[in-house]
Parts: structure tokens; C-alpha cells; sequence
């Protein structure tokens, strides 16, 4: 039996996309929400802040270890707006309620954005993943690891994979929204996908082998 990795994210899809990526370090990943833990509180005013907030949030109700991502869209005309605010850009500015279902408010962001940008010519953006892991709560070693995927906005949406910003992010290379773009090709090259591939180096190499059989893993084993 695999040990378990609390995985502190509570949004479906994007907890999706981390199981996907996360599943060949083979140990079995545990959702916060199974656990009936709640979400933490994201205050911060960076992605690497609010990360650990949520791992070690994650890992002091769960009794063990976690890993949690933060992640957004930063666009350079905006001065990397709307960044750690992504998922409530509209609830900010007052354009859409709190607690309205997660395609509502993901849909009023797109049109928020659309609206900022306006006449903007200056069109680039990029996501940011950044994964924090902790070995418990106190860890006074937590792994971190980041990730971008770089840009163009649209000036409407296109396509209907994918969460969030997706529609909007126009990738040069594959000549494709992100939204447009099959699930296995984004999960291969999204910031997501990067930082979950330098976070799986970072975990072998630093908690090493994540082996069930091994009774020092993770807590006591670097
Ligand atoms: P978090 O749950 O506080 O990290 O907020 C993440 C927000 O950033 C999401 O609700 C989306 O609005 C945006 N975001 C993060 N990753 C992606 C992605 O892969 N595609 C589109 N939007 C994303």
C-alpha cells in the first residue's frame, strides 16, 4: 500500500489535471476534501506565500505530509494582475457575487479581463504554478517548485477544455487556445506540467525513494 500525499486543492478541475501529474511518484494522493479538511485562507500577496499557507494547512489537519499548488494568470500590461487574485478577479471588482458555481465565476474573469485589456496592445501573459511540499507541518525544508506557460491573450474566448483563463490564452507554439487544446497535450506542456516535473525530481531527490516498504518516508527521511 502506498503512503498517502495530502493534496490541498479544492478546485475539481485543476485537482484533476494534479492527480494526472502527480501519479508517477507513485504514492496515493489524498484530497484535502476526502478528509473533510477545509480550505485554507490565501491572504498572501504571492503565490510561494500563499502555497505554503495552504500545504501546511493541509498537512497539520491531515497528520501528514502534503503538497499544494497556487496558481494564476499574470499579465505584463496589467503589472502581473490578476495574479494570486485570479480565481476572484470579478468577485474583486465587484462584478459577480461570491458563491456563484466555479463556470460562473470562471466566465465573468474571462469578460472582467476581456474588458481590462481593451485597446491594450501589449498582449502577453503567462500562468504560474507554484507547488509547495512539506513533510509535516513545521518542515522547516519545504520543496518548491515553479512553472510558466507563456502567451498571447485573445480578444475573445476559444474552446472548451481546461478551466479558468483557457479560453483567453492563445499558445503560439501549437496555434491553439489552452481551452482548444486536447487535455493530454496541455497536462504536457502547461506550467502545471513543469512544476510538477521539477517538483517530482525535488521529492526523489531530496525525501528520496518514495518507497511504501521504506518506514523512514517522508517525515523522517531527509
Ligand atoms: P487558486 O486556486 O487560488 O490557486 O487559483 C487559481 C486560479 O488561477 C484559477 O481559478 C484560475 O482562474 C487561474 N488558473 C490557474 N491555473 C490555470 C490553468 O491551468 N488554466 C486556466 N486558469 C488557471
Amino acid at each position: 500500500m502506498a503512503k498517502p500525499l495530502i493534496l490541498a486543492s479544492n478546485n475539481a478541475k485543476k485537482l484533476h489535471e494534479l492527480q494526472a501529474l502527480l501519479s508517477p511518484l507513485g504514492v496515493s494522493l489524498l484530497t484535502q476534501g476526502s478528509l473533510g479538511i477545509a480550505e485554507a485562507e490565501e491572504p498572501h500577496l504571492t503565490f510561494i506565500e500563499n502555497a505554503l499557507a495552504k500545504a501546511r494547512h493541509a498537512a497539520r489537519e491531515g497528520q501528514g505530509p502534503a503538497i499544494a499548488d497556487d496558481s494564476g494568470l499574470c499579465v505584463a500590461a496589467l503589472g502581473g494582475a490578476p495574479g494570486v487574485r485570479s480565481a476572484r478577479y470579478a468577485v474583486d471588482a465587484g462584478r459577480i457575487a461570491e458563491g456563484l458555481p466555479r463556470e460562473q465565476i470562471d466566465a465573468a474573469n474571462n469578460a472582467w479581463l476581456l474588458d481590462q485589456m481593451r485597446d491594450q496592445a501589449d498582449r502577453r501573459a503567462h500562468f504560474t504554478c507554484l507547488l509547495v511540499a512539506v513533510r509535516h507541518a513545521d518542515d522547516p525544508e519545504p520543496l518548491i517548485a515553479t512553472g510558466h506557460w507563456a502567451g498571447t491573450l485573445l480578444d475573445a474566448p476559444r474552446g472548451a477544455h481546461g478551466f479558468g483563463y483557457d479560453p483567453l490564452l492563445w499558445i503560439d507554439s501549437h496555434g491553439a487556445s489552452a481551452a482548444e487544446l486536447p487535455p493530454e497535450v496541455k497536462n504536457a506542456i502547461s506550467h502545471r506540467a513543469l512544476a510538477c516535473t521539477r517538483m517530482r525530481e525535488l521529492i526523489a531527490t531530496q525525501w528520496g525513494p518514495l518507497d511504501a516498504a521504506d518506514p523512514r518516508w517522508p517525515w523522517q527521511g531527509a
